[in-house]
């Protein structure tokens, strides 16, 4: 294999990335306060419209602080679409509560208000009401925002949104990562903007953003001058050169945006005429994708058995990569002993799903490349 590597999402560099990283350096602020945490935060309040930026150094550490933040203890149960990537559910075993997954609704591929029902209604009889319920905006697709509110507000129930791969994705014209009572964001290497590592926890209060800075630096209490320490702290805060990586990439953003939406409107076409092969694209206009990951769904009934790990393979072959969408986490080793409500359209999309490469600089010569070993594969037009 002597061609360049196709990779699944690589990051998109605006340009001006370096110059806030070397105003970190030139004013010798490199650590974990400076003009462009601050600043970078603004830039995300100001895209968001709605709520409070605290960068922090991951992802996984937002969520962590967003299920503290909601008062998860040990022994709470925790309601989570299972369809998601492991960094939304091992959180809650880090507080030593417990997952209960919920199976996925086949239109936007996320948390099922119906399954989500029944598993509040038989939580609350077995005698414990779930604390919080993690919905995903898996691949960039908004998840049923009204359903799912509708039924966090009718049983009380605060919502932690995963808003992780979804920056600059809406539903009803609202930003992604304002839907939950705490949202979160990451900008981790192959994310639709990257930090090189980093995420965001969103709050509707300034006082929960204070909070979430608190426990991210070592939970210090205030008013002393030595070290003292009331609670148990983290240290999860981003630090002064990320964020100036994070005022760059929030520059282009909506560059960024339009281009995996050309990257997307490669693949409905390039499927259009492939029987069998379903692009996933949002239910209706109410919802707005960021197209982090053009995703396929793969029927082999109707493609001759051609299966979503033969195109893998075929990809793989001419040094594509390409990857089967998230392997549900009720079928993982390390949660299958915790309950799960639903049927298999979770399961089913892990069968028949795979994500293509959608990076936001795919070239001409690449998509001739991918598009070739596709047609080549489904034999369409030889
Ligand atoms: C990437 C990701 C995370 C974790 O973010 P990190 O910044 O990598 O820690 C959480 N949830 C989902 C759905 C993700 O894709």
């Amino acid at each position: 294999m002597h061609k360049n590597k196709i990779w699944l999402s690589s990051p998109y560099l605006g340009g001006n990335e370096l110059k806030y990283v070397q105003g970190a350096f030139d004013t010798n602020w490199i650590a974990s306060v400076g003009d462009n945490i601050d600043r970078f935060e603004g830039d995300l309040e100001a895209y968001l419209g709605d709520g409070y930026a605290t960068v922090l150094n991951s992802g996984t550490a937002a969520i962590h602080l967003g299920l503290i933040l909601l008062g998860v203890q040990p022994g709470d149960e925790v309601l989570c679409q299972s369809l998601t990537f492991a960094a939304s559910a091992n959180p809650i075993l880090y507080l030593g509560a417990t997952p209960i997954f919920i199976d996925s609704e086949i239109q936007t591929w996320n948390i099922c208000p119906v399954a989500l029902e029944e598993a509040i209604i038989d939580r609350i009889a077995k005698g414990k009401r779930p604390k919080v319920i993690i919905a995903v905006d898996l691949y960039g697709m908004p998840y049923q925002v009204e359903a799912v509110r509708k039924l966090a507000n009718q049983y009380a129930i605060p919502i932690l949104e995963d808003s992780a791969e979804a920056l600059g994705s809406s539903y009803k014209g609202k930003k992604c990562g304002t839907f939950g009572d705490i949202s979160v964001l990451s900008f981790n290497n192959n994310k639709i903007i990257t930090t090189s590592g980093g995420g965001a926890i969103i709050t509707k209060k300034m006082s929960l953003k204070e909070k979430a800075f608190f426990l991210a630096t070592q939970s210090q209490d205030k008013g002393v001058s030595h070290y003292q320490h009331s609670e148990i702290g983290y240290n999860y805060k981003m630090n002064n050169i990320s964020a100036g990586i994070g005022r760059g990439q929030m520059e282009v953003l909506d560059i960024n945006l339009g281009l995996r939406k050309k990257v997307h409107q490669f693949y409905l076409n390039l499927f259009k005429n492939i029987a069998g092969v379903t692009v996933f694209n949002v239910p209706t206009d109410d919802y707005c994708s960021n197209h982090w990951l053009t995703t396929i769904l793969i029927e082999t009934s109707l493609t001759k058995g051609i299966s979503r790990e033969d195109l893998r393979l075929a990809l793989l072959e001419e040094n594509i990569e390409s990857r089967p969408v998230m392997k549900p986490m009720h079928l993982q080793p390390i949660f299958k002993k915790y309950s799960f409500y639903g049927g298999d359209n979770a399961g089913k999309l892990f069968e028949n799903g795979l994500c293509l490469p959608s990076g936001s600089n795919l070239s001409k010569e690449e998509r001739d490349r991918i598009e070739t070993v596709i047609l080549n594969l489904f034999k369409v037009g030889l």
